[in-house]
């Protein structure tokens, strides 16, 4: 088939519908199609170089066009591409899980496969519905909730919704949703009036117990995305925390589900967030970087405790009954096996903790310009947080789209990054070098002090 880059132009705009895009406003716009991969840079189909400093929405860890990753996809495609796992088995998907088993914290050991992070979550809270079930259909009827904390994100299928708290993508649905509650999130930033870090995170954990204290009854499960809420706008929070949720959890008779979709395979700076606090949930949520950026893929793991409520003989009716048709695709499978492997070959991740802290340096330096409130960071995840006035911590309105302007500019530099509301948020790819972080950083720098330029009312 032949075509002209205006062709491709012109058919996007006619025929593809954009996640997250008001597409009456996209379609203004001469769309950005990229072609090619190398490293850490994209490449347009004119040929242009872009940093990838969002890591492909935030998948990609040993870079583009990894050779060792291509050949081990090319291996896999000469065998099989895919077969089903309802009813049989394969290769690629039994070795995934064990390495899996042996890589994630503690007794975590049966894995269930899917293809999103968003269906890896609504697994997960499947799974910890039915677990009470399972166990005592009487004693637990009442179990059915969940908790999730302010501004959850942690997917778009309606389960997923269903414990998410981000208004602007979440409200429209309410009607179709089950019943979460939410508890404070820890956004120090953003709770003066509560305090320092510490006095916020005793703030959070308080409102958890108090809910814990009189519904505990009504609770399946709590639903946290470990270290960083990513999508939130990189809401960091405090030491301790999550250590202190999993403590209460467990108190109360509560399974905790930790969403490792974004935060997992090396980004915060150990392979798992939930590390960093010698947490073990009982249900691990995992996709993005498990393919290193390759293929859709997702896995929710559990503990030998929650697998072992689902035996049973068939008139006990225990089985999960769920499923999707690609299920442990062989190539998927395979090249996350290989992933994981350069991962450890390469030292990936003490080299990232290395990056994380030159990087850190470097992004010291945006406090320079008036604008930049908060520089948030755990590891290879980073959210500046923009405002009009540093003391009072206003942010621009709707009307003054600054951010969105940083974010083009810094695109016409040859550096793709997003915002999220009032944030700029950099989630490089993980085997991003030193001296591109720097450059990254540089041409935020740069386009921040030229979008001010057009702003009088910056104080
Ligand atoms: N959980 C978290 C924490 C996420 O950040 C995301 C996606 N950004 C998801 C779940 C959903 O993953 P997917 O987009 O693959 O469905």
């Amino acid at each position: 088939m032949s075509y002209t880059n205006k062709q491709l132009e012109q058919w996007d705009k006619e025929y593809v519908w954009h996640p997250f895009t008001q597409m009456k406003s996209y379609i203004q716009n001469n769309p950005l199609i990229i072609e090619k991969g190398k490293g850490s840079y994209l490449f347009d189909i004119e040929g242009k170089a872009y940093l990838d400093g969002y890591a492909s929405l935030w998948v990609n860890v040993h870079g583009h066009s990894d050779p060792e990753l291509n050949s081990a996809l090319h291996e896999q495609i000469e065998k099989i591409a895919h077969s089903t796992l309802l009813g049989s088995a394969n290769v690629p998907s039994i070795l995934l899980a064990k390495k899996l088993a042996e890589i994630t914290p503690g007794n975590l050991s049966k894995v269930f496969y899917s293809d999103t992070g968003s269906a890896s979550v609504e697994i997960a809270l499947k799974i910890a519905y039915q677990y009470w079930q399972n166990i005592d259909s009487q004693k637990y009827k009442h179990k059915k909730k969940f908790i999730s904390l302010d501004e959850a994100y942690h997917g778009d299928t309606i389960g997923a919704v269903s414990v998410g708290g981000m208004d602007l993508f979440h409200r429209i649905f309410q009607p179709l949703l089950f019943e979460r509650i939410a508890i404070p999130s820890p956004y120090t930033y953003r709770m003066n009036e509560i305090g320092n870090e510490e006095e916020v995170k005793q703030y959070c954990l308080k409102r958890l117990e108090e809910l814990l204290q009189t519904e505990s009854e009504h609770i399946a499960g709590l639903i946290i995305e470990p270290l960083v809420q990513g999508a939130a706008g990189m809401i960091t929070q405090p030491h301790g925390f999550l250590k202190e949720v999993e403590r209460l959890c467990r108190a109360y008779d509560v399974l905790l589900i930790c969403d490792e979709v974004a935060v997992g395979f090396g980004r915060t700076g150990t392979l798992f967030a939930c590390e960093q606090e010698q947490v073990v949930p009982d249900i691990m949520c995992m996709a993005k970087g498990i393919t290193g950026g390759y293929m859709p893929l997702a896995a929710t793991i559990t503990s030998d405790k929650v697998y072992n409520a689902f035996l049973g003989n068939p008139e006990e009716h225990k089985t999960f009954y769920h499923g999707h048709t690609y299920t442990g695709n062989q190539l998927a499978c395979s090249i996350a096996i290989k992933n994981i492997e350069l991962i450890e070959q390469r030292e990936l991740v003490k080299d990232i903790q290395i990056k994380a802290k030159a990087f850190s340096q470097y992004l010291s330096k945006l406090y320079e310009l008036p604008i930049v409130g908060d520089i948030r960071q755990r590891g290879l995840m980073v959210g500046i947080e923009i405002v009009k006035n540093r003391k009072s911590k206003e942010t621009f309105s709707v009307h003054e789209p600054i951010v969105n302007q940083i974010i083009m500019i810094a695109r016409s530099k040859g550096l793709i990054i997003r915002e999220l509301g009032p944030v700029i948020t950099m989630m490089p790819v993980l085997a991003m070098k030193q001296e591109e972080l720097q450059q990254m950083v540089d041409i935020v720098y740069q386009s921040i002090e030229e979008a001010i330029s057009h702003y009088t009312s910056v104080q």
